[in-house]
């Protein structure tokens, strides 16, 4: 029976003394998205015009089912409804190489921006899309920029009723689009008065000069440098968390088209394109990585924590 319990979560037990750096497997993610879903600038192509611009996905997600086969690491790739509507063959391939297919939502829209319902009807469209392309069950969700938040209680069981099993949206920190400062931190079972919604895979913090930080996706990842990224990951691992990795397809393409936009937000979705594909590299070759739907399998102590509105 589910038991409502509030944070923090007691210390995990490690029976035999099982050390959880070797224990804790970890899990690497791509977005998959084109250059120009860039969230939250004036100037960003509306959905309506996607279809005329030049795409650059194919190439590069392509790129990075390299690097995972050459470093036989499976992954969990969160695909844009859109993007698996136009290019359909890549959810085939990454299907045929072993990594999981989840969702990242039809239209790229932030969590906080829409209700409810128009949530939930973007959510089971790409799900359904998903599921005719890759002929398989998708279980796993991501928001467009992380953007549930304190203001969205109803996130979860609209989520939960299209269909998904889990979710990896909660940023637990600070940040632009959303995040939920005070979230729970290890992957946990979200419960509303009554059952249990779906399991919850906040991405990584970890405290840094006092203040929880990611260092392990997007901007963060491109702009600390790898010891870093090594040792902060090390110490979550340690910690009986496992790092949740997360990239996307622009990050290893230097050469992609720049949205105009205003000058700390440039340097933030720009910065250090050069070296990130190496930085992929040397994580696939460094941490024992697995699939959310290989970890969930394998993994059977979860807190339980309460979100209900
Ligand atoms: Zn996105």
């Amino acid at each position: 029976m589910d038991t409502t319990c509030t944070v923090p979560h007691p210390e995990r037990t490690y029976p035999g003394g099982t050390s959880p750096s070797r224990s804790v497997k970890s899990i690497f993610s791509v977005d998959v998205e084109d250059w120009f879903h860039i969230l939250d600038i004036r100037d960003a192509p509306q959905l309506a015009a996607w279809d005329h611009l030049p795409s650059r996905v194919e190439s590069n997600f392509r790129l990075l089912l390299d690097l995972f086969s050459e470093n036989q690491v499976r992954v969990t790739c969160f695909f844009l409804g859109w993007v698996a509507r136009r290019h359909p063959q890549l959810v085939k391939e990454a299907v045929k190489q072993g990594h999981e297919i989840a969702s990242h939502g039809y239209g790229h829209r932030l969590v906080y921006q829409m209700t409810a319902q128009e949530f939930r009807e973007d959510a089971l469209h790409s799900r359904e899309l998903l599921e005719d392309i890759s002929g398989s069950p998708v279980q796993g969700f991501r928001s467009a920029g992380f953007s549930t938040t304190e203001n969205t209680p109803w996130f979860f069981e609209a989520l939960a009723e299209a269909g998904y099993r889990y979710d990896s949206s909660v940023f637990p920190a600070a940040r632009g689009h959303g995040g939920m400062r005070n979230a729970h931190r290890e992957p946990h079972w979200v419960l509303n008065r009554t059952k249990s919604l779906l399991l919850e895979f906040p991405i990584s913090v970890t405290d840094f000069a006092g203040k929880p930080m990611c260092f392990f996706g997007g901007g963060y990842l491109r702009l600390f440098p790898y010891w870093l990224i090594e040792r902060m990951a090390t110490r979550v691992i340690s910690e009986g968390r496992p790092v949740v990795f997360y990239i996307h397809p622009r990050e290893i393409d230097p050469q992609h088209p720049r949205l105009p936009m205003p000058l700390s937000r440039h340097f933030k979705t720009y910065v250090n394109l050069q070296s990130t594909k190496g930085k992929i590299v040397r994580i696939l070759r460094q941490f024992s990585l697995t699939t959310f739907r290989d970890f969930i399998s394998q993994e059977r102590n979860w807190s339980r924590i309460s979100y209900a509105a």
